[in-house]
């Protein structure tokens, strides 16, 4: 979501003579969009203005000037701490008051500014649409904000605290942007929410319409090739969601459905509100309606309490649902989470080896999930150049990377690639021609 978010930063800006540089020594303003989920992300801040002092006097002595700004959910949670740590800071804003930078940068030229209020008005009704060059340069595919916040409250997360309520948009506005996305070249798009499907947005009479009608909307826009979500919660998978997975062609056959504990032990005290038992069932039912589907999960090992056999219990269910690749973290207590005030925190070298043993195993079956393509056929957008001279390299169905000898006039199409080899972080293959011809 930050990287949407930061597009929609740079839309902002474009139309009062900004310009997105790739290097940084001639930035005039440089805006950090961060995240505050884990400890580890948060921290990369700081480091990061130290650099940024550096550079900012190094400038100053060449008579430039250098707005710097920190935008996201460390923003929301630590303002007047980064305003205090960081004099080097001009401004400060939270995720849900972006639409405001360009009066917010204009007033940094003269004091600075801290933005964390939860405005009343919702950013998305503010921002201006992308230019279809902008667009254009971003590629072939793109994310798209359809829901926002969470009032899920898990006990680790701090998610409900830094992006606030839950919130949808409107039906009009995503179909608006998904056209203008696609009329900038745009073939595959990826709806975003903390909790996507949780969604719930209005469509043009009012009615509160689900993810899966959202869904079969967006796939009658002409030229929108591939559609994805993420992420979601196990608790709002609808019945409708589940089979919109085997109606819709254009939805990709790969679902992120975080379970984050297999015991049921700690999935209450995670307040996740479904056990493991439910949380299987679902994936059954999932693969009923979409047989080929691919399952990928987050993880968290080491929340507090969590003894031997719980963490056994998450092996288990990992290897019960076989997942094609995997998000895995040592738990890290947050500020103001009910996690971090929890008695029984486990130690850091407990937190370590289980993170080194369910990553092992979740690697391993990543490395299946891949093997097994080779031999099979399958679409890949075709977006990009390879490394090697005369490769081209696109994204298979399950977000893997394909590469593969063709030329580079193909960039831009779908094309049936067949796999002849494949590791853990990519796939080789050829493209699929008839009688020696290419497929057109
Ligand atoms: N809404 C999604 C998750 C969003 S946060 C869901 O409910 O599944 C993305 C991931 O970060 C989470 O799935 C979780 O695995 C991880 N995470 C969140 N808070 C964390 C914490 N305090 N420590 C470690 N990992 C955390
Ligand atoms: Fe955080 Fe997801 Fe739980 Fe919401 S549902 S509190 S975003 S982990």
């Amino acid at each position: 979501m930050n990287v949407y978010d930061t597009n929609r930063m740079i839309d902002a800006l474009v139309p009062h003579g900004y310009e997105n540089i790739s290097d940084i020594e001639n930035a005039d303003l440089i805006l950090l969009n961060t995240c505050h989920i884990r400890e580890k992300a948060s921290e990369k801040l700081f480091s990061e203005l130290g650099r940024m002092k550096e550079l900012k006097e190094r400038r100053k002595s060449n008579d430039k000037e250098t707005l710097i700004g920190v935008a996201g959910c460390v923003a929301q949670a630590q303002g007047e701490e980064i305003m205090k740590r960081a004099p080097v800071v001009n401004l400060v804003f939270g995720p849900q008051s972006y639409h405001r930078l360009p009066e917010m940068v204009k007033k940094a030229n003269d004091e600075r500014v801290i933005d964390t209020q939860f405005p009343k008005e919702d950013k998305f009704d503010f921002l201006p649409k992308a230019k279809k060059s902008s667009t254009i340069k971003r590629g072939l595919t793109a994310f798209l904000t359809v829901q926002e916040g969470c009032d899920k409250f898990c006990t680790f997360c701090v998610v409900p605290y830094t992006r606030g309520v839950e919130q949808s948009r409107p039906v009009a506005a995503i179909i608006a942007e998904a056209k203008n996305l696609v009329a900038g070249g745009v073939r595959e798009i990826t709806l975003l929410g903390q909790n996507v499907n949780a969604y719930h947005g209005e469509n043009e009479h009012g009615v509160a319409t689900s993810l899966a009608k959202l869904l079969h909307r967006l796939a009658q826009i002409e030229g929108l090739e591939r559609l994805r979500y993420t992420t979601s919660h196990p608790n709002d998978m609808g019945d409708d969601l589940i089979a919109a997975h085997g109606d819709l062609a254009q939805l990709m056959p790969y679902l992120h459905l975080p379970v984050q504990s297999g015991s049921d032990k700690i999935l209450k005290s995670m307040n996740r509100s479904h056990t493991s038992k439910k949380y299987l069932n679902l994936i059954e039912k999932i693969k009923k309606a979409r047989p080929d589907i691919a399952i990928s999960g987050d993880f968290i090992v080491g929340f507090p309490g969590e003894s031997d056999k719980d963490f056994e219990e998450t092996i288990n269910l990992i290897k019960q649902v076989g997942y094609s690749s995997a998000y895995s973290f040592k738990y890290s207590p947050r500020p103001g989470t009910p996690g971090a005030l929890m008695q029984d925190q486990v130690p850091e070298p407990v937190r370590v080896e289980r993170l080194a043993r369910l990553q092992i195993l979740l690697n391993e079956q990543q490395d299946e999930f891949n093997k097994n393509m080779v031999g099979q056929i399958m679409p890949v957008l075709i977006d990009k150049r390879g490394r090697v001279s005369g490769q081209i390299g696109g994204r298979s169905p399950y977000l893997q990377a394909v590469h593969f000898d063709g030329s580079p006039d193909l960039i831009g199409s779908i094309r049936d690639i067949k796999i002849i080899a494949g590791d853990r972080h990519s796939l080789k293959g050829e493209l699929v021609r008839e009688n020696g011809v290419e497929v057109v």
